[in-house]
């Protein structure tokens, strides 16, 4: 995923990438090929990099642990300067500075650091995910189990029979 700055001409350009997630450095879960469009604008003092980024993922819900399928986006922006008394202004994690004008410029680790962070801490199949069941364990997005009526906190069952006892 490179490109010559050097050759490069003043204005926009647009170069699309395409790899293996296993090649891009990406972890097992994902899978398939990782996509990115990338558009450079380069103007005498910089080249602004706008990236957008696909790529599916085969994750398990934290809630249900159901698998799926999802496909991930994330939308990434650097700005390559050839001097660093230009960056002024600019917020520092979109900032590189290259060591020449004629160089290669290559975004694979950008793109894998930004592919891993479009997967949240939380993985849910669906924000409206209902989860199991915490008494019997059904799946309660695929059928409700008849636990859901009396339910309360297990601990709190066990402290009622307690206080019926006295
Ligand atoms: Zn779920
Ligand atoms: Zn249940």
């Amino acid at each position: 995923m490179k490109f010559n700055t050097g050759s490069l001409p003043i204005g926009v350009r647009e170069y699309s990438f395409v790899a293996d997630a296993g090649t891009a450095g990406l972890d097992d879960r994902f899978t398939g090929d990782v996509a990115v469009l990338a558009r450079v604008e380069k103007s005498p003092k910089m080249i602004e990099l706008k990236a957008t980024i696909r790529v599916p993922a085969k994750l398990v819900c934290d809630r249900c642990a159901r698998e799926f399928e999802k496909e991930m986006n994330v939308k990434y922006r650097m700005i390559y300067f050839f001097h660093e008394h230009d960056t002024g202004g600019y917020p520092e994690e979109e900032i590189t500075i290259l060591p020449s004008e004629n160089t290669v410029i290559d975004i694979s680790d950008d793109v894998r650091q930004y592919s891993q962070l479009t997967i949240p801490l939380k993985v849910l199949c669906d924000k409206e995910c209902k989860g199991l069941c915490r008494i019997c364990g059904t799946d309660l997005n695929v059928n409700p189990c008849s636990c859901v009526e009396s339910s309360t906190d297990p601990r709190w069952e066990q402290l009622n029979k307690l206080l019926k006892q006295k």
